[in-house]
């Protein structure tokens, strides 16, 4: 096995010497070791077509890839805009790229530094610049598995895998059962992964703006503001009208536990004032047009009303967030059913009105 390894690896040097040309070195040899974690039935990937050369990846469910990412493909190279929850879900993103291009992939852009955004990040030779914001520098270079974001999504894993495995004893029903295996293997796969987890912080960082010029291709990385997090890069293809927004603009509601819930609106007006028609978002489906700005800011306006008011008369962020009521924006969010919303959203935004955060 280790001669076969070593052989494979010479055979990819060589092949990159002789031929001397990019496009010999695709993105599945960039990186030969295949990490923990990366088994799964059928493809993990779908890439869907935005335009030429440009596609949405969005994950099948096969594998938990975290969020989305963005595959452009320019004249002699691609970029990735994030790159997933685990150093197995962008391996399995490399190996399926192979489906659509075989350029190699030169540039990785977090949009930010949450996990399920850049824990992928060390799939890439150092060869491959991973861009970001210096915030998000900071984030993956200090201790970024003890954030409580990362903390908050990862602990509940092994109870999730135990309480499928009860369940599946239980189960009576085949076909019920074979579907409870298969999310047992989705489950126990993300949890070997994070096992040989090692964040790994941008090699290249920007401050406002990095503009790259690939070929006949324009692509703006932009930072307008805080927003979802303190660093929140968004990729902008000019010529395109293509905007990739990671989590600052979802079609629903974004994680707050880490935002700057008083600052977001103001981005989000930046944000609309690029050219573009169409938004490529880290979670969820693509989506035409700039209405879901103005959702997006009145829920925050609303929410952060609400929270303050609760604030002021001495309520808990634990028992505030059960009372806020959301539900008027249920047209645009068909996911809120019922009062009360996220508590690390309340207890985040109880830290901004108390002066807790830089
Ligand atoms: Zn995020």
């Amino acid at each position: 096995m280790k001669r076969l390894f070593v052989m494979l690896f010479l055979f990819v040097s060589l092949s990159g010497c002789v031929s001397g040309e990019a496009e010999s070195l695709n993105a599945t040899e960039q990186v030969l070791a295949r990490p923990a974690g990366a088994l799964h039935n059928g493809p993990a990937f779908r890439f869907t077509k935005i335009a030429d050369d440009i596609y949405h990846a969005r994950g099948t469910g096969a594998l938990n890839v975290g969020t989305n990412s963005v595959v452009i493909i320019n004249e002699a190279d691609v970029m990735l805009v994030d790159s997933h929850i685990s150093p197995a879900a962008a391996w399995v993103l490399l190996d399926e790229l192979k489906t659509i291009t075989r350029k190699p992939v030169k540039y990785v852009v977090n949009t930010h530094f949450h996990f399920d955004h850049a824990h992928g990040n060390q799939v890439f030779p150092p060869d491959v610049e991973v861009i970001g914001h210096e915030f998000t520098w900071q984030k993956l270079a200090g201790t970024p598995l003890e954030e409580r974001s990362y903390l908050s999504f990862t602990s509940p894993v092994p109870g999730r895998i135990e309480d499928l495995e009860r369940q599946i004893a239980a189960e009576s029903d085949s076909d019920a059962r074979s579907r409870l295996e298969e999310q047992l293997f989705v489950e126990q796969n993300y949890w070997d992964s994070l096992q040989e987890l090692a964040p790994m912080p941008p090699n290249v960082t920007l401050e406002r703006k990095l503009t790259l010029y690939r070929g006949g291709r324009e692509i703006q990385l932009l930072f307008l503001g805080r927003g979802h997090t303190g660093g929140d890069v968004v990729v902008y293809l000019p010529n395109e009208r293509i905007l990739c927004s990671g989590d600052l603009l979802l079609p629903g509601i974004p994680f707050m536990g880490d935002g700057h819930v008083d600052e977001w609106g103001e981005t989000l007006d930046a944000l609309g004032e690029l050219d573009f028609d169409q938004v490529l978002p880290g979670h969820g489906a693509p989506f035409a047009g700039k209405a879901r700005i103005n959702h997006l800011k009145s829920y925050f306006t609303d929410l952060w009303n609400q929270v303050s008011r609760l604030h002021a008369d001495g309520v808990t962020w634990e028992q505030a967030a059960g009372q806020v009521e959301m539900t008027a924006h249920g047209e645009f969010y068909p996911q809120i059913q019922e009062p009360g919303v996220d508590s690390r959203a309340v207890r985040r935004i109880y830290e901004l009105l108390n002066g807790e955060v830089e």
